[in-house]
């Protein structure tokens, strides 16, 4: 490619999303470099899907701050671009004299983090606010603001809106080498060499390995894998809030929560490993759940499990996010967005153009900025389409349910492909909409939803009239 771009940012997951998108709001050419064949693929597919108010941060630390700014920005963000969200709120259950001797130091810790509304709650209000709850809680802590959020349409809705700014997205490029040419780098990718004046490392998983190629040698990813088992929408009404356990230094812990799908959450482990590709799930983790949900909440375990997925915190050596810029190789490393990348990834976006703008890199508000895009709604607390009546009369696709488990119609299908950032196959088709998520595991709407992707939506529904989607 014979551009040389003022500024390529490696990773496409939300962190690296929400930076292009924000450099894209300045006089700069941008590219958005992945090594997968679509945004989104990385941790940032496979978490928790919790909007933190950062109350448990370490107080004092960036990632204390940046929890707490990402919060507000993504709250506003998703408003703007239909990003489901459940305001479910959180309790923290204390199952132990120790765990209950801690909640004043929690609380106290949470408002040095910048949030005072949590509030000690005894026994009694526990089990009224968790009718299901296991045998055995002491107390708990409400923190009302922790909420429910769709991780895949976060990182969908900020690469699209990146996009939709003039960030030139470049799929398939695995970063191999860098050079340093003067005034630009070379990066020579799986896909071909892509010139940058600036690099933004925000490589997740792959930030230290690309960081050492810059010449640096300050911190080790380990993978930390936590896996997690997703139960039915039978179960949603078990659980209306998140369910916390007292976090230790390894983590947040094993908890309870509901999904803006409608199911039920049961995890993460928290097991380092080698492979950073090691996604899978393991017997060992899923038999540490089974035996910390019969203690959490017996009643959810009766319940059947729709899926089970594990993904992959970008742990590190570092005790807090590690964010710098080196002006002379006019590289920023973005490191170390473990287990917190999904609330803060929009301040992170802030924090990194400042400090490449301090670094030296012009930055000029740009006055035509596109409109935020409307993402579609995966979120059950929110209309969808099949329950549209004014959108399926406009258009039958909406009314033609493909995908039953999760009411997911050919029109949603049809519009992935007209959207900026089209996807690349079944799984990214499964993000976008939710199709084959359900109960059955596209045990019977694979078919159809595979002739759906074979035919991009085409075949299987009239295009008489274009979704509001595609005309954005
Ligand atoms: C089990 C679990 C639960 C979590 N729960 C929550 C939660 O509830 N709330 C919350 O806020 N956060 C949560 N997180 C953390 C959050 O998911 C991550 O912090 C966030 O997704 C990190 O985003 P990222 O963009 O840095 O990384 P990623 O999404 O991994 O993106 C990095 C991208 O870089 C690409 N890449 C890597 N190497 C190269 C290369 N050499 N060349 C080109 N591209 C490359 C990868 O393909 C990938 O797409 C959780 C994480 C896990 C694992």
């Amino acid at each position: 490619m014979g551009t040389t771009f003022d500024v390529a940012v490696i990773g496409a997951g939300i962190v690296g999303s929400a930076i292009a998108r924000k450099l894209a709001g300045y006089e700069l050419s941008v590219a958005l470099l992945d090594a997968r064949d679509d945004v989104g693929d990385g941790t940032s597919k496979a978490n928790t899907a919790i909007l933190h108010t950062g109350f448990d941060a370490k107080p004092g630390t960036l990632e204390s701050r940046l929890v707490r700014e990402g919060y507000h920005l993504l709250s506003d963000y998703a408003e703007r671009t239909g990003i489901p969200v459940e305001r479910t709120g959180a309790l923290l259950v204390a199952w132990t004299g120790e765990e209950l001797d801690a909640l004043p130091a929690l609380k106290e810790k949470a408002e040095r983090n910048g949030y005072g509304k949590t509030r000690i709650v005894g026994r009694d209000e526990v089990y009224q606010q968790v009718p299901h709850l296991g045998e055995g809680a002491l107390g708990g802590l409400t923190v009302p603001d922790e909420s429910i959020i769709c991780t895949w349409t976060t990182n969908l809705a900020l690469a699209t809106e990146a996009v939709l700014r003039g960030v030139t997205l470049l799929l398939n490029r695995r970063v191999q080498s860098v050079e340093d040419r003067g005034d630009r780098t070379a990066l020579r990718t799986s896909g071909g060499e892509v010139n940058a004046r600036w690099v933004v490392n925000a490589a997740g998983l792959g930030a230290d390995v690309i960081d050492r190629l810059f010449g640096h040698d300050r911190f080790t990813v380990t993978p930390r894998r936590g896996e997690l088992l997703v139960y039915d929408k039978l179960a949603r009404p078990l659980v209306d809030r998140i369910i916390l356990p007292v976090p230790t230094s390894r983590g947040k812990g094993v908890l309870i929560s509901p999904t803006v799908y409608g199911n039920v959450l049961l995890g993460p482990t928290a097991e380092d490993l080698t492979d950073r590709t090691d996604t899978g799930t393991s017997e060992k983790g899923l038999e540490f759940l089974l035996g910390k949900g019969e203690k959490l909440m017996p009643d959810l375990l009766r319940e059947e499990v729709t899926a089970t997925y594990a993904g992959l915190r970008a742990a590190s050596d570092h005790p807090d996010y590690l964010i710098e810029a080196d002006a002379g190789r006019r590289y920023v490393l973005v490191g170390g967005i473990r287990s917190t990348g999904l609330t803060s990834g929009i301040a992170v976006g802030e924090h990194v153009a400042e400090l490449i703008g301090d670094a030296g890199l012009a930055l000029t508000p740009r006055e035509d900025l596109p409109e935020p895009p409307h993402m579609p709604n995966l979120g059950e607390a929110y209309l969808r389409p099949y329950q549209d009546a004014a959108r399926i009369a406009g258009d039958p696709a909406y009314g033609r349910v493909v995908c039953f488990c999760e009411r997911v119609t050919a029109g949603e299908i049809r519009d992935t492909f007209r959207s900026p950032i089209p996807p690349a196959g079944l799984e990214g088709l499964r993000r976008r909409t939710r199709a084959m998520n359900g109960r059955c595991q596209g045990f019977f709407c694979g078919a159809e939803v595979g002739k759906l992707m074979d035919t991009k939506g085409g075949s299987a529904c009239e295009q008489r009239h274009p979704s509001p989607e595609a005309q954005r």
